[in-house]
């Protein structure tokens, strides 16, 4: 049949309504708009894909799309694509990868864009009475100030401005409003001369042949500088340009930056933002009126046409794996975009991830290095403290006498300090010192921490709160001990040890909210306070001149995860905390409290050795078989029901088995068994973990996972997870 027809995906994430269904359409209708269809006995959403002539479709069948949503189509051609690509790769439904690219808030239409009413002269005005000295008043304000919102002329011409409305005088029109998140963050950072290893780099990335290059500069090496030279050259060129940072990263310095030398052409896409602010910087890219996207990992989704770079920032950064279907990995969709507008992608790290920096050594990627700092700055000094001998010198509180003295000088200085561990709330667990129980959530098999401030205990896994405990559950005594030390202990104990000294605590119990983690930033760099004791979130990119002490209270936690990353993991949040001290004109000093100094990993960073990291941990990745030289698989199976959820379990292995026969001599580890966390918010958690050779099936698993759905049960696919809990 003849005529104009739009290939449409209906956006419901249900498999069977994963096809495309044809609908007739008029002219105003085109490929990447969103549409209001009938669909069964319902109407839905959905995305026009293509439109086209003829249609395969009876007539009797063909229904009629009632209406467009957008004016300008909401995807553009290259996302229309990638979205394809998208679920082929993952195996998600096509509604599913096409809801990637919009803001939540467009779909659910949560958001109104906002009007404001503004009034200016007619063109031609009436004659006024000479007498109505307010009026007259009124049409001399215009004259001189122009268009101006009808609320304030309203408050200064109370009576005027209805009568001239009335007499023809005034013309009033609603005018959209952009809302303009961070709008207060003054932009004043000047260009600077970029020094000749920065010149280098930015050079290297223009010449060279390759679409990615891997920037390898210590921290304070003025790597931000490179990638904004990069992205105004793009600009230059009239081209966009995407940066993608880690969530915490987006600081206020960051902003002021980016303000700064982009003004309004930068917008920035993070979940700090209200519904309404997201959405309207969303538009502004897709309008083109603004030409950089800045944001977390979802910003390598933003509706840019014709990119001129890519920038992924402290690549290594386990925020850059989505833990929602689809699962995608930010880099791989960088690097399809990057390929399809034949643009640079570049990484930037001072602790690249192992895989990464083996395809740069490879030859894969551009590989730069910038081992010095900005003005040839030291890397502040690591002192590995022996903890063991802490305790035998009978000292029980959670610093060394070093760090205590050290600390004291820092602040009688005028100095700022930060204090670094990487566990929230005041204990780690609590438990019975009688019988040895610990206290579990009653809907995860998770142990609960304490914390004072609430004064209750929680599971940081669900977020359920129980009351503090007067006696143990298990056998009624009253010996209860809580174990571990988290921030809000130090920041209590900080407090007894340097009254004076004022304390800020940046986790996840003080950044809820809108702009939270903006806000503590913000006051730290104001230096109203004089240490900030926090998580891995005071690690991050941040940039605090005054900082000239760095105290990391648990080197080793991190190392005992049962996970093939936690050394690299280990590594880079050591280099990471180390690097905000001494970044200005005072020489840095970090100590590093470990209960075990003779770990390679705590050596490498204390001397901040990559290379030597690097070639340790590559050979020791080799010889055990993990990536980047096999590929870690693991396919979860999760439900509230615990039968359902093994029932499942037994079909979806029954299927792995089967590729797992066929392609034996590709995989190393192939087993079905418990999480490591059996429970979390009251689902039973099964998998089955594969490890397989680069070559081996990943496409069937997906599909042998993927292909059949469970009444009440989840299964999805992993792929180098970064969390194996
Ligand atoms: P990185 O991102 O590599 O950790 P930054 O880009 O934050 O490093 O730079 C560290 C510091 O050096 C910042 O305060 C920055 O303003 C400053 N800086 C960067 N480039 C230059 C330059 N060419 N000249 C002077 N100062 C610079
Ligand atoms: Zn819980």
């Amino acid at each position: 049949m003849d005529g104009r027809f739009a290939e449409v995906i209906v956006d419901v994430a249900h498999s069977d309504v994963d096809k495309i269904f044809d609908y007739s359409c008029g002219e105003e209708v085109a490929a990447g708009m969103r549409v209001v269809v009938p669909f069964g006995n319902r109407t839905e959403t959905g995305f026009v894909m293509r439109v086209k002539e003829s249609t395969d479709c009876p007539p009797e069948k063909l229904r009629k799309i009632y209406r467009v949503e957008d004016d300008l189509p909401a995807i553009n051609p290259e996302c229309l694509l990638l979205a394809q690509k998208i679920s082929a790769r993952y195996r998600c439904p096509m509604a599913l990868s096409l809801r990637l690219f919009l803001p939540a808030e467009m779909r659910t239409g949560k958001v109104d864009k906002t009007y404001r009413e503004y009034i200016r002269l007619a063109a031609e005005l009436p004659s006024v009475n000479p007498r109505a000295a307010a009026q007259l008043a009124c049409i001399q304000y215009l004259e001189e100030h122009g268009e101006t919102p009808a609320a304030e002329l309203r408050k200064r011409f109370p009576s005027a401005v209805s009568a001239l409305k009335k007499s023809g005088a005034l013309v009033i029109e609603k005018k959209r409003i952009m809302r303009r998140p961070y709008e207060d963050v003054a932009g004043g950072e000047e260009e600077h001369i970029l020094t000749p290893a920065q010149e280098r780099a930015v050079a290297t990335v223009k010449e060279t042949p390759k679409t990615v290059t891997l920037l390898h500069g210590v921290t304070g090496s003025g790597k931000t500088e490179v990638y904004l030279t990069l992205i105004a050259a793009a600009l230059k060129e009239g081209k966009t340009a995407l940066f993608l940072v880690p969530e915490i990263s987006l600081t206020p310095q960051m902003f002021s930056k980016l303000r700064g030398r982009f003004r309004r052409r930068v917008a920035i896409l993070h979940s700090g933002l209200s519904a309404g602010e997201r959405f309207d910087e969303w538009e502004r890219l897709r309008t083109g009126e603004a030409r950089i996207a800045v944001g977390a990992r979802s910003a390598v989704f933003a509706p840019v046409e014709d990119i001129g770079l890519i920038v992924i920032d402290e690549e290594h950064d386990g925020s850059y794996s989505s833990e929602t279907s689809p699962r995608y990995n930010t880099f791989d969709i960088a690097y399809l975009r990057a390929k399809y507008n034949g643009c640079k992608l570049v990484l930037g790290s001072a602790t690249p991830s192992v895989e990464t920096y083996r395809r740069a050594k490879e030859g894969e990627f551009e590989l730069i290095s910038m081992p010095d700092r900005i003005n040839a700055r030291p890397m502040p000094k690591v002192e590995l403290v022996d903890m063991r001998r802490e305790v035998r010198r009978g000292n029980a509180t959670p610093f060394s006498l070093s760090l205590r003295e050290k600390l004291k000088t820092c602040l009688e200085k005028g100095n700022q300090a930060i204090i670094f561990l990487n566990r929230r709330g005041y204990s780690q667990t609590v438990m019975c010192r009688d019988c040895g129980h610990v206290v579990k959530c009653e809907s995860c098999d998770v142990a609960l921490t304490y914390h004072s401030e609430e004064d209750c205990l929680k599971c940081h896994y669900c977020g359920a709160r129980y009351k503090p405990l007067s006696a143990c559950p298990a056998c009624g005594g009253t010996h209860i001990h809580y174990m571990g030390t988290g921030t809000q202990r130090v920041a209590g104990e900080l407090k007894k040890l340097y009254p004076a000294a004022r304390i800020l605590r940046m986790d996840l119990d003080t950044t809820s909210g809108k702009e939270g983690h903006y806000k503590i930033l913000k006051q730290f760099a104001e230096r109203s306070a004089d240490i900030l004791v926090g998580t891995q979130m005071v690690a991050k990119g941040h940039d605090f001149p005054a900082v000239t002490l760095v105290g990391i209270l648990d080197a080793d936690m991190s190392l005992h995860f049962p996970d093939y990353r936690s050394g690299e993991r280990t590594f880079q949040l050591i280099t990471q905390v180390a690097g905000r001290s001494g970044r200005a004109g005072a020489e840095g000093e970090v100590v590093l409290q470990t209960y075990d100094p003779e770990n390679y990993i705590l050596r490498f960073a204390a001397k901040y050795d990559y290379e030597g990291f690097f070639e340790h941990e590559i050979s020791m990745r080799a010889a055990t078989m993990f990536p980047p030289f096999v590929k870690v698989v693991r396919v979860m199976v999760t439900g509230e029901d615990e039968k359902e959820t093994v029932g499942a379990l037994r079909s979806v292995y029954e299927k792995l088995r089967k590729i797992y026969a066929a392609h034996e001599e590709e995989f190393l580890f192939f087993n079905r068994m418990h999480a490591p966390i059996k429970r979390i918010q009251n689902k039973f958690r099964y998998q089955v973990l594969m490890r397989m050779t680069p070559q081996g099936p990943l496409k069937e698993v997906y599909a042998a996972a993927m292909e059949e759905k469970y009444k009440n049960v989840l299964v999805y696919v992993e792929e180098n997870p970064s969390n194996l809990s």
